[in-house]
């Protein structure tokens, strides 16, 4: 790598996800590898407000790869959102000489590094890091598959709780705006129905289907994504199709649980990847880039645009194969 007196600054931002400790371990271990100073900041964007940095070195970040959340915390910070405010980060950062930045979040922190790109001409990279999987432009986040999995335990137990008492259970899984977790936990664990906020499902549909089954079965799982910033939309649904029917419904909302963990191996191979990645691309002055995974293949790509709806939607065929498997 040419250049080795860069100064990084890395930061966890928006919601946590598990891998975001891993991926931060390898943009501090690669960048000492390759002679850089890295700072951590604390907070997110707030830490830049608030000065809040401080040099990490290998040692910093030792037996942090297990951990789920951030060591170095995570949050939302809507001052950041004022030119003016990150104008004084700007000067802040510049001051310290500190012209390279590792965000690791999601589309809405990519969103304030892209800015600090643009007003200060800083070099960002991002690390796209969310459990809803919802990022346009790269077909993987961290920490989706390890929650997926932490969804996927509970579903499990849920099933047999509900086959042993012939039940009908609403599990309601994250994903406030699309349904990557709830499709992919419903295909894998055997869900009856899968509903998403991109392709909803009529409840007299639902009602119908438990109805007329052709095979005797007495229970039922429904995978619910969440569809809003708030937990609780299952609940309405639940009652909903108690009133169409003559079924009972019990609910299950998993909330934070899917947050949290140890991240799966897929999680930590991935983020220290990326990590690595995100540094080679700042050693080389790159810019305004986020790591992906596209086709399978690890490489940097242009941040979702701004001013766009930047979901990347579910894959539809895979609600109809459910539909094929759950008869
Ligand atoms: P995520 O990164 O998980 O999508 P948010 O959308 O809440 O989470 O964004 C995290 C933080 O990124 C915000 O609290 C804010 O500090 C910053 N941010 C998001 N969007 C913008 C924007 N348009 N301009 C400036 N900063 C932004």
């Amino acid at each position: 790598m040419a250049d080795n007196h860069k100064k990084i600054v890395v930061l966890t931002s928006g919601g946590d996800a598990p891998g975001m400790n891993a991926a931060l371990r390898a943009v501090v271990r690669v960048g000492c590898y390759y002679g850089a100073d890295v700072f951590g900041c604390l907070g997110g964007y707030q830490g830049l407000i608030d000065g809040d940095i401080f040099q990490l070195f290998p040692d910093s970040v030792a037996n942090i790869i297990q951990r789920g959340g951030t060591m170095l915390k995570t949050g939302r910070c809507h001052p950041f959102y004022e030119k003016s405010v990150r104008a004084d980060c700007i000067k802040f950062l510049k001051k310290s000489a500190i012209n390279h930045i590792v965000v690791i979040g999601g589309d809405g922190s990519f969103r304030g590094a892209s800015l600090l790109h643009e007003e200060g001409g800083l070099h960002v990279i991002g690390i796209p890091a969310t459990i809803d999987n919802d990022i346009h432009g790269t077909e993987y986040t961290l920490g989706f598959d390890t929650a997926t999995n932490t969804a996927l335990e509970a579903i499990d137990k849920i099933r047999d709780t509900a086959s042993s008492h012939d039940r009908h259970f609403l599990v309601e899984v994250m994903g406030r705006r699309t349904g990557f977790l709830a499709v992919d936990v419903g295909i894998a664990g055997g869900a009856e129905f899968i509903l998403t906020p991109e392709f909803p499902i009529p409840t007299e549909e639902i009602i119908e289907k438990i109805a007329r089954r052709k095979r005797q079965k007495r229970s039922t799982t429904i995978v619910v994504a969440e569809a809003s910033s708030k937990p609780g939309r299952s609940v309405e649904i639940a009652e909903e199709l108690r009133q169409h029917g003559d079924f009972d419904f019990k609910v299950c909302i998993l909330g934070h649980t899917q947050r949290g963990g140890c991240p799966t191996v897929f999680d930590r191979k991935v983020a220290s990847q990326m990590g690595q990645l995100a540094v080679n691309a700042l050693l080389e002055d790159k810019s305004n880039l986020m790591t992906a995974r596209i086709k399978g293949e690890l490489t940097l790509a242009p941040f979702p645009d701004i001013g766009i709806d930047s979901r990347r939607l579910t894959d539809h065929d895979l609600l109809e194969l459910d539909k094929i498997l759950a008869i």
